[in-house]
């Protein structure tokens, strides 16, 4: 894919890949262990919005934020080792990887999928497309959120458990990953609800930010 077309990953990405439980920070707020293997799920792509949408979010609902270093793969890949998987990356996007939270306890206590904590409409808010050029080392970028202005989430990417490259393999082991197609990396400590008239903002370093509303629908 060119990056003209990555540039609408949105739009042509085939799948959205996420990190859960991958902040050595989260990890230590929860007091859970560091996972031994990478814990993924699958988000659908119904779940994007981009900046100019809103949030929305039903009645009974409770959201938690996630704010992440999302990576679009550039190149088709299946079974690559660590060592290259930083070749198959196309460029960057910011993302809220939003969760629904009444289910998620029962959820991981039962093992049971985490489809519908992740599922719903809106729950992924992402940037525009970052070219890898704007992103110096994403082993170690400040990604952060504030709600209404409060900083929530401050944290560097080099707090991850297992990095971009790790990440990238790993999936690849399992499916193959196409261009287009979104990794979510994990969010660090300070996840916590969002409601609707709240504004989310979230960046990366100083430079790059996105702003969404809140709504309740
Ligand atoms: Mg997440």
């Amino acid at each position: 894919m060119a990056t003209a077309e990555l540039k609408h990953f949105v739009r042509y990405g085939k799948k959205i890949a996420g990190a859960g439980l991958n902040y050595r920070s989260l990890l230590t707020e929860r007091k859970l262990p560091l996972p031994k293997e990478p814990v993924i799920f699958l988000k659908p792509t119904s779940s994007y919005i981009t900046e100019g949408q809103n949030i929305e979010i039903p009645d009974g609902f409770v959201v938690h934020e996630e704010v992440e270093l999302g990576v679009i793969i550039g190149q088709r890949c299946k079974n690559i080792p660590e060592s290259q998987s930083l070749q198959y990356v196309g460029g960057y996007c910011l993302a809220l990887d939003l969760t629904e939270v009444r289910l998620m306890k029962e959820i991981r206590e039962n093992g049971l999928p985490w489809t519908f904590g992740k599922g719903f409409d809106t729950a992924c808010p992402v940037s525009r497309f970052l070219h890898c050029e704007e992103i110096q080392n994403p082993n170690n970028v400040r990604i952060w959120c504030k709600v209404n202005g409060e900083l929530r989430q401050n944290e560097t990417t080099s707090d991850m458990v297992f990095p971009i490259a790790s990440l990238i393999s790993h999936i690849s082991q399992y499916m193959s990953l196409e261009p287009g197609d979104l990794i979510l990396t994990g969010s660090p400590a300070g996840v916590g609800p969002i409601g609707p008239s709240d504004v989310m903002e979230a960046g990366i370093g100083e430079d790059i930010s996105m702003t969404f509303p809140v709504v309740a629908v």
